[in-house]
């Protein structure tokens, strides 16, 4: 079906969740609350979406007969993870109202067709190089120098496919690692800080923007999110309108986070792109007026947007498996921290590395919020 701003989707409508993560279970809540339905589609059971939606489809991104059965029965669809297949998009388009449309998801599935896009529409990048060859590594390590890093064109996220470049790199091993895949070589970004920006387009090109976040990584994965960012008031509008000018570019309808490197100059490098809500707004959910989740939902049914407002100062921690080691976590003594919120994906398996859930504390600065979130993590992990 085509774009168009007269589709407006009301409560009591069926929205469609391509994915069925922790980013669809939330966008499920907010939608449950609003009064919509939802349904949700991915190749697992029992998922983080599908245990709260109204219905959870089991099947594979390829199978189109499954895709086109999905689509008549939902009224809009989007996405909460951005790596479904464009084909599948397409089928799905000839019978629902897709939101964001299949070439955002095209362009944001692939390192190497996002960094051109964003070159290409003059926003700031790291320099980088296409690689699809030993040699063509070679020369673009001549290029761009070390340290620079090596990441996978297609399905990267939290790292993985990433590989960091010093000068005491052996080349050919390094390629031998990336196994033929297509990949990007980036120059090193000597960071200050890392911070992130949320920004929403609605179908009539209204934008909102969320507070800049500021992201701390461990092992190359999000730990702890503070909001507002500890950032001159000049960085936080030149982040916020770089934001809305990538949405206005790429044609957004819904949600989508910028990722940025803030360098000590005060410039600021656009990390990735990802056209959904984003760990780093998980803040929104207790913490602002409309959450990212509401929000992409207000986007995708053609509603007008809700308030981005930052109701106190607030810090999320992220849960991951790792918090189980000590065996079962201590949810007594966390639940008697009054101030402190916790939220469970309802994922069964707890492993190293996966997020389970998350911790929101909120305080009278972002830093001593940071550090209630922090301290209510080590209780439940009984460090
Ligand atoms: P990514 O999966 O590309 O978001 O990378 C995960 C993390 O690796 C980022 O959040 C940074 O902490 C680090 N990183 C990635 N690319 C670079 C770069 N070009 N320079 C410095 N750090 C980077």
């Amino acid at each position: 079906m085509s774009e168009s701003a007269q589709c407006v989707f009301f409560p009591g409508s069926t929205i469609g969740v391509m994915g069925s993560g922790q980013l669809g279970r939330m966008l499920a809540i907010a939608g449950r609350r609003m009064g919509y339905r939802i349904h949700t589609f991915s190749p697992e059971k029992d998922t983080p979406t599908g245990q709260v939606a109204d219905l959870e489809v089991s099947a594979s991104y390829a199978d189109e007969a499954a895709v086109r059965a999905f689509a008549k029965g939902v009224d809009v669809i989007t996405f909460e993870f951005e790596n479904i297949p464009v084909e599948s998009v397409h089928w799905a388009a000839e019978h629902c109202v897709v939101r964001p449309a299949g070439s955002v998801l095209h362009i944001c599935q692939h390192r190497l067709r996002e960094k051109e896009f964003l070159r290409g529409g003059g926003f700031p990048v790291a320099n980088f190089e296409a690689i699809e060859t030993e040699s063509q590594l070679r020369n673009a390590v001549e290029k761009i120098g070390v340290p620079s890093v090596l990441k996978t064109a297609a399905f990267g996220y939290d790292g993985k496919g990433q590989r960091k470049l010093l000068p005491s790199a052996d080349l050919g091993e390094v390629w031998a690692s990336m196994q033929g895949q297509k990949s990007v070589l980036e120059a090193w970004v000597p960071f200050e800080r890392e911070i992130s920006v949320i920004v929403a387009r609605g179908v009539d090109g209204q934008t909102a923007t969320y507070p800049v976040c500021e992201n701390v990584h461990t092992n190359h994965i999000l730990d702890v999110t503070m909001v507002p960012a500890r950032i001159p008031l000049e960085v936080t509008s030149a982040a916020e309108s770089l934001a809305v000018k990538v949405a206005h570019a790429i044609g957004l309808v819904g949600v989508l986070a910028v990722e940025l490197f803030l360098l000590p100059s005060g410039e600021i490098v656009i990390n990735e792109l990802a056209p959904r809500p984003h760990n780093s707004g998980h803040f929104s959910f207790d913490a602002c007026v409309t959450s990212q989740f509401e929000q992409q939902l207000r986007a995708v049914c053609g509603l007008p947007l809700g308030s981005t407002e930052l109701l106190r100062p607030v810090a999320m921690a992220n849960l991951l498996g790792d918090v189980w080691a000590k065996g079962e976590p201590d949810w007594l003594s966390v639940s008697s921290m009054a101030e402190i919120k916790l939220h469970l994906y309802g994922k069964a398996e707890a492993r190293p590395g996966r997020k389970m859930g998350h911790l929101v504390a909120f305080g009278g600065t972002a830093d001593l919020a940071a550090e209630s979130v922090r301290k209510a993590r080590a209780v439940l992990g009984r460090e």
